[in-house]
């Protein structure tokens, strides 16, 4: 099929999922959607009704080619990427940096490290059901944290990385949910960004574990390099009185001088170094599916009824990390605890990780 190149063919966006893409380009160029994707796409060779991109025909609407394509569309790259690596659902990016993309909406298969646009300090994710993102002025210690995040990442790949920051944001959601006197200084922090983020006058409207999320993730981010690290992990694993090195280097972290072991499991971070510590890291429970692609995200009436009780509950000085612990955001690690009968994949690269 010999295809005519479109007059204003605007480049895709990095990370941005091809059905957006190809949107972008019908609503620009004042053509029907469907008549455009029906263009660029074949039935799979399964014989199936799903369409498929055929990425020679969107370059030569495009006059682009397949390579620099796929530079941006993750769908085109051959071969297909490790889907495990992104988050499961794609959703809109930054809205500053997506101005610069005509044609409306852009919507982003983004990576597990991606939370903050560094560039405009917006807090990208997990984002909530209803796709909102969270501008961060006044609070720059979250979007200096989303540049230690990629150091991590940098130095332990994804697998590690996304398991260690998932993992340290639960256990500062659980010990947020602590008495007060059993969570150092990061406790008073959380509580000032949490009024930041969700003024207490506005709870109801304001409320969201995406926001809980980014009230913590500059412990967590603190935290990680300890259980990604090869080191900390074999300090972690040592008997419980000769953990002083891991204990010390944790207070350190956490800014809680008083911080010591204890030998049970209501403290979280001791549970992650009894149970935890010696395993591969975890993969993620939802893996992104292509045939899904152009479902958005919706709360059914039953989790909106459960956001808006939480809402109601929401108190920054008392238990507010149980709001954050419950999320299903959190289930590939919450259920680790829980489950010491799962099967691990290999990696590529010969490390495995735990998949559920
Ligand atoms: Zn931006």
């Amino acid at each position: 099929m010999l295809l005519p190149r479109l007059p204003d063919p605007v480049p895709p966006a990095q990370h941005e999922i091809t059905a957006s893409y190809i949107g972008r380009l019908a609503r620009i160029h004042g053509l029907d959607v469907s008549i455009l994707w029906r263009c660029v796409t074949e039935r799979e060779a399964s014989g199936g009704m799903r369409r498929v991109i055929v990425p020679e025909r969107l370059a030569a609407i495009t006059g682009r080619t397949v390579h620099a394509l796929a530079g941006a569309l993750p769908e085109l790259r051959t071969p297909q990427p490790d889907w495990a690596m992104f988050r499961h659902q794609p959703q809109p990016g930054c809205r500053h940096c997506d101005a610069r993309h005509p044609g409306g909406e852009v919507i982003r298969i983004l990576p597990h490290h991606r939370y903050v646009c560094t560039r405009h300090r917006l807090w990208l994710s997990p984002s909530d059901a209803d796709g909102q993102t969270t501008p961060l002025d006044g609070l720059p210690e979250i979007v200096q944290a989303q540049r230690r995040h990629l150091r991590i990442l940098r130095r332990h790949g994804w697998a590690v990385t996304y398991d260690a920051v998932l993992t340290a944001m639960l256990i500062c959601g659980q010990l947020w949910s602590l008495s007060e006197d059993e969570n150092g200084e990061a406790r008073h922090d959380w509580v000032h960004r949490a009024s930041i983020l969700i003024p207490p006058d506005t709870t109801e409207s304001a409320f969201s574990v995406a926001r809980l999320c980014a009230v913590v993730y500059p412990e967590a981010v603190a935290l990680a390099p300890l259980f990604a690290s090869p080191f900390w992990r074999q300090q972690a694993q040592k008997a419980t009185w000769d953990r002083r090195l891991f204990n010390a280097e944790i207070a350190r972290r956490l800014r809680h001088p008083n911080y010591n072991h204890k030998d049970h499991d209501n403290d979280p971070i001791s549970h992650w170094a009894n149970m935890n510590a010696k395993r591969p890291p975890l993969a993620p429970i939802r893996v992104h599916d292509q045939k899904h692609h152009l479902h958005k995200p919706a709360l059914s009436p039953a989790t909106q009824l459960a956001q808006q009780r939480r809402a109601r509950a929401f108190d920054p000085s008392r238990r507010a990390g149980e709001a954050l612990v419950a999320h299903r955001y959190f289930a590939t690690v919450f259920r680790r605890a829980w489950d010491p009968t799962r099967k691990h994949r290999l990696l590529p690269n010969g490390n495995s990780y735990y998949s559920l």
